[in-house]
């Protein structure tokens, strides 16, 4: 089981005057002065619709990028025979066939394909330059690459033998086809979700989110580049319910890798409960879902620390990272220096488009994004229970932009203290500094998910206090951290209750939901 030694993908800086940084100023020129037509990709063909969809940049929306074409439900049964077509050569393929594959697909993202795919990210999801960076290019490849190595780890776990007889254990592929749904707000992810289970031998229906096609069609053509045969991943671009209704059906459904919303994903599992008896075999499902993600502070905290955690955690990518920081309980002797620290902070970060790359805030993904946002902010303008500390504009004329937004709640259970709202907006609690131990059980009940969480403090028993306590409030919990920004392979990244199966992307435990072993016995 030789596979290449992997590393982190270095993060390039983009400085002005770097290699770097020219390349992807031109690929954002480029694309932005063509009209591009994206197609489906089903078995060996492209497939162009009748119905087209615009794409624009959502920092400029009506600024054309080029169309997608937008499949049927008819598309989506092809895509699923043109899956098990090739399932019969794909799942039979030695492993180091198939690893060679992402391991190229890695390469071409790491070398020839970087600038294209990280204007795509920028364009079409309004990422800065950094941000696209550690997504589309390193978190992308870091997946590619680490999987095969998890890969190795699960395939050379064998079981002991004794006299006259060989034990062993077959990874088989899954008996069916894997439906992978992704978000708009990685790349990565939306690369990882089909990569990773036909990386362990699966076929896979891949349906991108509307808002993120412009990307995914790079990632596509990385792949077919890279030489996945055909069939292999088919990415159909039908809405939602259009393909679930013949997925979800189908007696070949044999998993589902999903992103998403909660309310999506429970609303899936209940329609795969319900077909359950048409299915050849349980499927496997695996989902990362929504985020109300905290940050505690402690008194002993470091403020410049805390508020550079909550600036960076809460407002990098407009706050629509599931992990985005989106509440904080700050104790009260920190507040007025941390709320200062924050304020000045805000000053300096810039907001705009992403083709100047001084901006550090962009744009939402879309109007109904931006809708929902400034909707709670409005309702918080006229609320007694908060007060706007920082922000709370927004225009939506040229871009979806929503400056970033701190509200003070001040009671636990006011709103946007509770509810996932997925943008630029920080929600800080002030609580008495000596009522820690106090705080800590609102935390843990104000929201039903449990993604991610930070603890800011210098003493060693507060961190340890919060970690006792809040063990099931996060699946990725921070010490003297913002919670976001999980690197592959260092902080295996998923959380449980309402956040998800917490199957941790980019790990062994992953992997191994895409594998059905036989355990052979041989007699010798
Ligand atoms: N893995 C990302 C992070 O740690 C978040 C992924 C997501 O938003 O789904 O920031």
């Amino acid at each position: 089981f030789n596979v290449p030694a992997v590393r982190n993908e270095p993060v390039k800086n983009y400085a002005p005057g770097s290699p770097e940084r020219d390349l992807l100023k031109k690929a954002l020129e480029e694309a932005r002065a063509k009209t591009i037509e994206i197609p489906q990709y089903i078995g060996n063909k492209e497939i162009y619709s009748q119905n087209r969809r615009a794409i624009s940049p959502p920092h400029d929306h009506q600024h054309l990028l080029g169309y997608f074409h937008e499949g049927s439900a008819e598309d989506v049964q092809v895509a699923v025979d043109a899956a098990l077509e090739a399932r019969k050569t794909w799942a039979v393929l030695n492993w180091e066939q198939r690893a060679a594959i992402f391991l190229k697909a890695a390469d071409l993202i790491a070398g020839p394909y970087r600038a294209e795919i990280n204007a795509a990210t920028m364009l079409g999801q309004s990422k800065n330059a950094y941000q696209a960076e550690i997504d589309s290019a390193c978190e992308i490849i870091d997946f590619l690459r680490l999987n095969v190595n998890f890969m190795r780890d699960i395939y050379s776990q064998q079981p002991i033998s004794s006299d006259g007889v060989w034990n062993r254990m077959e990874y088989r592929p899954l008996e069916g086809f894997v439906f992978a749904i992704t978000p708009f707000n990685f790349t990565a992810i939306a690369g990882n979700l089909p990569a990773a289970p036909a990386l362990m031998g699966n076929v896979v229906i891949w349906k991108p989110a509307f808002t993120q096609v412009y990307s995914a069609n790079v990632i596509m053509k990385v792949f077919k580049e890279a030489g996945l045969p055909d069939g292999v991943i088919n990415m159909v671009l039908a809405d939602g319910p259009v393909a679930g209704d013949v997925i979800f059906k189908h007696p070949d459904f044999a998993g589902i890798h999903f992103t998403g919303s909660t309310k999506v994903f429970q609303t899936i599992w209940k329609t795969i409960g319900e077909n359950i008896a048409a299915y050849k075999s349980f499927p496997r499902i695996v989902g990362e879902t929504g985020g109300k993600d905290f940050v505690l502070a402690h008194k002993s905290a470091d403020p410049r620390a805390l508020a550079t955690g909550l600036v960076r955690g809460a407002f990098e990518y407009q706050g629509q990272k599931c992990s985005a920081a989106s509440r904080a309980y700050i104790p009260s002797n920190l507040w007025e220096e941390v709320k200062q620290l924050m304020l000045s902070d805000l000053e300096e970060i810039k907001m705009g488009g992403v083709e100047d790359f001084s901006n550090f805030v962009n744009a939402v993904i879309d109007e109904r994004a931006f809708d929902k946002i400034t909707g709670y902010i409005s309702k918080a303008k006229g609320d007694e229970n908060a007060e706007i500390v920082a922000g709370g504009d927004f225009d939506k004329s040229k871009g979806y932009f929503v400056r970033p937004t701190i509200i003070r709640a001040l009671k636990t259970d006011y709103v946007t203290l509770c509810e996932e709202i997925f943008g630029p907006v920080l929600t800080v609690y002030v609580y008495d500094e000596n009522e820690f131990e106090k705080i800590i059980p609102i935390i843990d009940r104000t929201s039903p998910y449990a993604l991610t969480g930070a603890i800011f403090a210098n003493d060693r028993y507060a961190i340890q206090y919060a970690s006792e306590h809040l063990v099931n409030a996060a699946g990725n919990f921070y010490i003297n951290d913002k919670p976001t920004g999980a690197v592959v392979g260092q902080q295996p990244f998923g959380g449980a209750r309402a956040s998800g199966t917490n199957d941790k992307a980019g790990s062994v435990l992953n992997l191994l939901r895409w594998v059905s072993p036989r355990a052979i016995k041989e007699t010798l």
